[in-house]
């Protein structure tokens, strides 16, 4: 019997977890430099707890949850996203007390129960980050810088930042009236969900993947031209910090959230590259969310990065060589192997990657053995080589070598790769 993994669930292979863990800890080290601190939340929580805070009648909840009773016969749901478990646990630990302004970010696998495809899987995995507790829009744009300047310092280029503000409950009322009026003149195009969305909720009918219905929301009103004072000046001024922070961006009154507790500022960067799939992330404000929760009255923004099309997108950025080791050790008959088995163990120590084959192999295996493992450099050394205290240090990529003194090799070495090592 061969087993197989279960249909929409991936083994991340050893070659590409070196870009997974590249692109977490830059994660971690720009967020921290915002202020931002990790939290790490269970995978399994109430049902309830996604169905209030996503929506019941939201396809995540309605039919991509994997929902399952627990031996007590409670109802659980794998986590088909952060939000609402990083506010239950705000909410539940009191964290606001202790913080004004919380920020918060998280690194983890979700689950949904979909139609698993290209860039689709049933175990995805989102880099998230939040801030609670401010209203904007200083801190929508700062959100939005440092997302920004993460993906620039991935090497990610060519990307499209969209905005959008979904104004307030104030002035939403007048726009879902506009709305519906519009829809219902188009309904014969609308698949049956978004008939019945346009009294219930037509808002929901921009989340709609069916073509026809994005064709309908094309012409739609804009939220824009509906916003009260108070969310025109939050708009007006979170526009004025993305520009002075030298931030390009489109505005797309399209992009829209067709759950309630969603306010102003809405974002989403799109690249070019991954054909249909092109969102990486998508964030905005949930100002009413907290409270939904049974929290204090915090408004709060949030992003959720899809960490899969980050991966495919930043994949060829890193070189092979980067995921060798930095060294390999080639020596040639067992009076060197003793010797270079000893070396090895003393470069870890002085933070060299290095490696060595453990059985007794001839210089030509040995220099194919190197190439596989992408080792930057090379050290053959023989038994003539012993004798005369020299050891020839080679160079993967160049090809050049050079003597080395075996004396002092180790730290020869690791001096050798502190200083001109490249
Ligand atoms: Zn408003
Ligand atoms: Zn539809």
């Amino acid at each position: 019997m061969q087993y197989k993994a279960i249909r929409g669930f991936r083994d991340i292979l050893p070659d590409q977890v070196e870009t997974w863990n590249r692109i977490e800890a830059e994660a971690k080290r720009i967020f921290g430099l915002f202020g931002f601190k990790e939290i790490r939340i269970p995978m399994l929580e109430k049902a309830e707890l996604f169905a209030r805070g996503i929506g019941q009648d939201t396809d995540i909840v309605s039919k991509e949850m994997y929902t399952f009773q627990d031996r007590k016969g409670t109802s659980v749901a794998m986590r088909p996203e952060a939000t609402a478990s990083i506010l239950r646990a705000c909410i539940e630990h009191k964290l606001y007390e202790e913080y004004p302004v919380l920020k918060l970010f998280t690194i983890g696998p979700m689950f949904r129960y979909e139609r698993p495809q290209k860039g689709r899987s049933r175990q995805f995995h989102q880099i998230n980050a939040e801030i609670i507790g401010d209203p904007g829009p200083r801190s929508d744009s700062e959100l939005i810088f440092m997302l920004m300047w993460f993906f620039s310092s991935l090497g990610l280029h060519d990307l499209i930042l969209n905005v959008n503000s979904l104004g307030c409950p104030r002035c939403r009322g007048p726009f879902r009236a506009e709305l519906t009026g519009y829809l219902k003149r188009y309904s014969a195009q609308l698949c049956p969900d978004c008939q019945r969305r346009m009294d219930t909720n037509p808002l929901r009918v921009f989340d709609c993947k069916v073509e026809t219905c994005n064709q309908v929301v094309k012409g739609a009103p804009s939220m824009l031209d509906f916003l009260c004072n108070d969310c025109t000046h939050h708009f007006d001024s979170l526009m004025a910090y993305l520009k002075a922070l030298g931030m390009d961006f489109v505005i797309n009154p399209h992009l829209m959230r067709g759950l309630d507790y969603y306010t102003r500022t809405t974002f989403e960067v799109q690249t070019q590259e991954l054909g249909a799939q092109n969102a990486i992330v998508g964030g905005g404000r949930y100002d009413k969310l907290m409270k939904e929760f049974g929290g204090p009255d915090s408004p709060a923004i949030g992003f959720a990065i899809g960490t899969e099309r980050v991966v495919e997108l930043s994949d060829e950025h890193t070189s092979q060589r980067e995921k060798g080791p930095d060294i390999f050790l080639a020596p040639l008959g067992k009076g060197a192997e003793d010797k270079a088995f000893m070396w090895l163990q003393e470069l870890r120590k002085g933070g060299l990657r290095c490696e060595m084959e453990y059985r007794s192999l001839g210089l030509k295996a040995l220099m194919r053995r190197a190439d596989r493992l992408k080792a930057r450099k090379v050290l053959i050394v023989g038994e003539d080589e012993l004798i005369k205290g020299k050891g020839i240090l080679r160079d993967m990529v160049t090809k050049e070598q050079r003597e080395l003194p075996l004396d002092n090799v180790v730290d020869e070495l690791i001096r050798f790769k502190e200083t001109s090592w490249t």
